[in-house]
């Protein structure tokens, strides 16, 4: 399927709770309706309130094989809390070793091109496979992430390479941490470990690292680049471009 046909229109399902839209979402598109989640809190949330009107509603992880311990423990705990297989989407594994003997394990350390060409092969492209597979992605961006996702839209259209539409819903973009924090406490969600240890926001290891208290919750990403990327949007590149932000 390379276009989308959307019955009700964006501007209605902007208009609609996450539960509906999950019931909606595995109602009209089944198996081309998913959950794509990196396990931090709103994923879980995410997951938890699909749970109740939709329980067959795919999740789906790009498992960059970088991934804290940690993260892989909240998917197991997710699997054995309601009895469903997470699917994962991971490099290219020819594309990976070329990479790695080309440049190093570690090469996202040398400049920022070679970061965003590592973000390329482990999380863009696999990521663009799981799209491939779906017609609406559920993701939780949230506006208060980032200065960068202040504006991010609860439903858009996104184009994918190829020409392939997928409707782009971030159902709790307009919750805050208090409130995703508050359904955790309630519903006594898994939670990653890494929380208690500073983090706000959880990728792959190294290039993750805790934040200080007033910092914005994405400064962690990548911080060896701070003193000369001022602006920096600190973004993968899943996000950015024809995304919907
Ligand atoms: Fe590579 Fe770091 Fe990007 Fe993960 S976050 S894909 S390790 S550059």
């Amino acid at each position: 399927m390379t276009q989308v046909e959307i019955h009700p229109s964006l501007e209605e399902l902007e208009e609609l709770g996450p539960e509906a839209l999950f019931e909606w979402a595995y109602t009209e598109y089944g198996e081309r309706a998913g959950i794509l989640s990196s396990f931090q809190n709103t994923g879980c949330v995410m997951i938890d309130l699909a749970q109740r009107v939709a329980p067959g509603l795919r999740v789906i992880t790009v498992d960059t094989e970088r991934l804290h311990p940690e993260t892989y423990a909240v998917m197991a705990a997710i699997e054995a809390r309601y009895g469903l297989r997470i699917e994962h989407f991971r490099p290219e594994p020819e594309r990976l070793r070329k990479m790695i003997e080309q440049h190093g394990e570690y090469l996202f350390f040398d400049t920022k091109a070679k970061q965003e060409f590592c973000c390329n092969v482990r999380k863009v492209e696999p990521n663009q496979r799981a799209l491939a597979s779906l017609d609406v992605w559920f993701t939780g961006l949230r506006r208060d992430q980032s200065e960068f996702r202040a504006k991010t839209p609860k439903v858009s259209l996104v184009k994918q390479p190829g020409g392939h539409s997928v409707i782009k819903i971030a159902p709790l973009n307009d919750w805050t941490e208090a409130q995703v924090e508050d359904y955790m406490k309630t519903h006594s969600l898994p939670r990653n470990a890494l929380y208690d240890q500073g983090y706000t926001s959880i990728g792959c290891m190294i290039c993750t690292t805790p934040t200080r208290p007033g910092e914005d919750k994405r400064a962690g990403r990548w911080r060896w680049f701070n003193q000369y990327e001022k602006g920096d949007k600190k973004e993968c590149g899943i996000h950015v471009g024809g995304s919907g932000i």
